[in-house]
């Protein structure tokens, strides 16, 4: 018999009708003799089985794993893995890289699947998962049979479970490996690379921006210029801006593979990088912001908030007429709605008129779950000025 969990009836309200995945430690009452990473019962004050789950020793107690009529067991995560995979295959034929696995969204809670061509990424963000890791690296050998497996659990979010950071090569010889992105044809070492390797989240808006892309071009914060190099194809001159002396390195890199030359990259902050471009008097065609989560808790928001407001209403400044301006946050605390408003009030200081031809997010290899908003993080707003 499982451990037991018990929760209040706030915890179970969530659970039963919010379509929350999440119980907090506030709302449990009793763990019985759970312990970190096990696979509980979880049941509500009068010990009625709700489902069951991952039981973990953090602030966030349980994660939902399936309902009361089915057996969590090892059956149930190799089908919910071939259901991600196959989930993957009909709506995103073609692509070379993708995010395999996205936790919750695929009901596999805590377990990050990343695809770059012959090689995979795992990132397991609880303990459950942690524990389990060496079964998703078997099932996926099987299941995919990649020439490389890299196990990334270096993630900051791996602190609040009391996970230690580590990383290593679990299956190959070489972390270097290329995939195609569009037409482009990239590099990337999973095993040192930022995050997994690559932003994955974006690539349906790296090739928007490629296709929208004219005349001279800015990329701030562009990593390995997932939307430079994307532009270049198009554009007239690309300048892309990162503090990461590696992600420019590996930018040029990745650029003069593909033939482009006329990207620029620079290492450098871009916040000083967009006031000495205004102070030039620069003017640009197309400029993508893509920062990163300047607010990771609720606390940060208010600062945060300014630092977008800040990028945004200098990129609205150098924007020619009928420039298109790319706008992008990670954050999850920062709201679409508060996002939007944000630009409104950057639009209105900049002094420019703005269209909002789309409101976008995260590709569909990155579910939102339904009645889980922390699922939905990324934003990008594709603007023109009029
Ligand atoms: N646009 C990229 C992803 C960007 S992630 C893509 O689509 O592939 C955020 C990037 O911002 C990281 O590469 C990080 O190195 C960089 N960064 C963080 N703070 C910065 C700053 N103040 N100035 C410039 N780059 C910064």
């Amino acid at each position: 018999m499982l451990p037991t969990v018990k929760i209040n009836g706030k915890g179970a309200n969530r659970l039963r009708r919010q379509g929350q995945v999440w119980v907090f430690r506030s709302d449990v009452l009793e763990t019985g003799r759970a312990g970190p990473g096990d696979i509980v019962r979880i049941v509500d004050g009068r010990r009625r089985l709700i489902g069951h789950g991952f039981f973990g020793g953090s602030e966030l107690s349980l994660r939902l794993l399936c309902g009361p009529d089915r057996e969590p067991d090892d059956a149930l995560l190799r089908e919910r893995l071939v259901q991600a995979l196959e989930r993957r295959r009909l709506l995103c034929p073609g692509r070379d890289a993708l995010r395999l696995v996205h936790g919750e969204s695929d009901g596999l809670p805590g377990l990050l699947v990343d695809r770059f061509g012959p090689g995979l990424v795992i990132q397991t963000l609880c303990q459950a998962t942690d524990q389990r890791e060496g079964l998703f690296v078997e099932l996926l050998l099987e299941l995919l049979r990649p020439e490389v497996l890299v196990l990334r659990d270096d993630g900051r979010t791996r602190d609040y479970e009391s996970l230690p950071r580590r990383k290593s090569l679990a299956h190959g010889a070489d972390p270097r490996v290329s995939y195609r992105e569009g037409e482009l044809r990239l590099e990337v070492d999973l095993l040192e690379d930022q995050k997994t390797g690559a932003f994955l989240d974006q690539h349906d808006n790296h090739l928007l921006a490629g296709r929208l892309a004219r005349g001279r071009t800015l990329d701030l914060f562009s990593y390995h210029g997932g939307f430079g190099l994307q532009m270049a194809r198009r554009a007239d001159q690309v300048l892309c801006v990162d503090q990461s002396e590696a992600a420019i390195e590996r930018l040029r890199h990745n650029a003069g593979e593909n033939g482009l030359g006329n990207v620029q990259a620079m290492v450098g902050n871009a916040f000083d990088q967009l006031r000495a471009l205004q102070e030039q008097g620069g003017r640009f065609d197309t400029v993508v912001i893509d920062p990163p989560a300047f607010a990771k808790r609720k606390s940060a928001l208010e600062g945060a908030w300014r630092g977008y407001k800040d990028l945004n209403l200098r990129a609205m400044r150098l924007l020619a007429p009928g420039g298109t301006l790319l706008s992008c946050s990670c954050s999850a605390k920062m709201t679409r709605e508060l996002f939007e408003q944000m630009l409104v009030e950057a639009a209105r200081d900049a002094g420019r008129r703005l269209a909002v031809l789309e409101r976008r997010g995260a590709g569909p290899d990155h579910p939102v779950l339904l009645g889980v908003p922390e699922t939905e993080y990324l934003k990008c707003f594709v603007l023109q000025a009029l």
